[in-house]
C-alpha cells in the first residue's frame, strides 16, 4: 500500500486526468440532432495528470511514473511553480 505524500492517506488508486483526443463518426438525424457513433478511437501518446484522490493534490504526470508510484517505488513529484 502506498501513502500519498501530502495527505498521507492510503492510497489504491489514483485520478488521471487527461485531455485525450476521440474521435467519433457524426451525422445530424432529423436536421437537428447531433449524433456520434462507433468506437471511441484515443490516442495513446497523452500524458495523464495524476492526483490523489483523497486531497485531490496533484503527484506527477506521466502513467510510467504512476506505475511507479503505486508499486512503492520513489518517483519525483510534481512540483508547483512559485
Ligand atoms: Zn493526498
Amino acid at each position: 500500500m502506498v501513502k500519498c505524500p501530502y495527505c498521507k492517506e492510503e492510497i489504491t488508486s489514483l485520478i488521471a486526468v487527461s485531455n485525450a483526443i476521440v474521435t467519433q463518426h457524426f451525422n445530424v438525424i432529423n436536421g437537428k440532432y447531433a449524433n456520434y457513433e462507433g468506437d471511441e478511437k484515443c490516442f495513446e501518446d497523452y500524458e495523464a495528470s495524476f492526483f490523489c484522490p483523497a486531497c485531490n493534490e496533484i503527484l506527477f504526470n506521466g502513467e510510467k511514473t504512476a506505475i511507479k508510484f503505486m508499486n512503492g517505488k520513489k518517483v519525483k513529484l510534481w512540483k508547483k511553480e512559485n
